[in-house]
């Protein structure tokens, strides 16, 4: 029979000023676990020593004047290139990303798509941020992970990597776990519970020690549906939109 190379693990390269930050958190529990398995794997490109002259600068200031320090293009060009090299040129199968403030909100969706490619390439941005020129060249997509700003990307990349390796297939253990979690299907999930049933006065709801399956699974639809109209209006509207229900209903909740 002939062989077939075995298909590569989902792979981030990370290009960064600080390697040290990685693994990070990425190295602990589920996902350093699956790590040691291949069903992942990450390679930082550190950017120094992509920097120029003697000192290996990799920033100047900015043009215009203001505050602060961008990196250069040329600098964060090379070692984008290097960090893309091998990898597939169509983006659907090979995204790159540059970690900012100014990007699209990172959320569930974007997780899935980019669990589903080969790997992607992550840029994390330092100081002011980046030349535009390097972003436009390599038609980078620029992703936020929230209305706040970071001193750097890296935290931001971790965020990125954990989210979107934990929908790859066989990194968790459940794989139910991730259809029923909050954003999965629009709504926030249901309140969860475990031993011991009463704990400082308050017991765990009846109907989940009830057996009952039927009944248990319309109490946690409705414990979603409660959460996410009390928490997130904007969900709420969104999933309503798709699910034939009027926001405004007044049903027992
Ligand atoms: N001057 C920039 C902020 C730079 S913060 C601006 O106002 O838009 C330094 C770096 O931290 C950025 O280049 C980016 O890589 C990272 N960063 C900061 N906040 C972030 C966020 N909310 N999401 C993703 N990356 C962020």
């Amino acid at each position: 029979m002939e062989e077939r190379p075995a298909p590569k693990a989902w792979t981030a390269n990370i290009v960064t000023l600080f390697p040290e930050a990685f693994p990070g958190v990425l190295g602990l529990s589920l996902l350093g676990k699956a790590r040691d398995e291949g069903l992942w794997a990450y390679n930082t490109f550190d950017l120094r020593p992509y920097g120029v002259g003697k000192h290996r600068n990799v920033d100047d200031t900015p043009a215009g004047g203001g505050a602060g320090m961008v990196l250069r293009a040329d600098v964060v060009a090379a070692a984008i290139a290097d960090a893309s090299a091998g990898a597939p040129q169509d983006r659907a199968k090979w995204p790159i990303i540059y970690m900012s403030p100014r990007g699209k909100p990172f959320d569930q969706a974007m997780a899935r798509r980019f669990s589903e490619a080969d790997g992607m390439t992550i840029l994390c941005g330092r100081f002011e941020g980046v030349d535009q020129r390097v972003l436009d060249h390599f038609g980078i997509e620029e992703v936020s992970i929230g209305d706040f700003v970071l001193t750097g990307g890296e935290i931001a990349a971790q965020v990125l990597i954990d989210a979107t390796v934990r929908l790859i297939p066989r990194v968790l253990g459940n794989q139910a776990s991730t259809e029923e979690e909050s954003f999965s299907d629009g709504l926030l999930e249901h309140p969860q519970y475990t031993r011991p049933a009463l704990w400082e006065g308050r017991a765990i709801p009846e109907i989940l020690q009830s057996g009952h399956h039927a009944k248990i699974e319309a109490w946690k639809r409705v414990q979603a549906e409660r959460l996410t109209k009390e928490r997130r209006p904007d969900l709420w509207r969104a999933w309503c939109a798709t699910h034939n229900r009027d926001p405004d209903e007044d049903r027992e909740l």
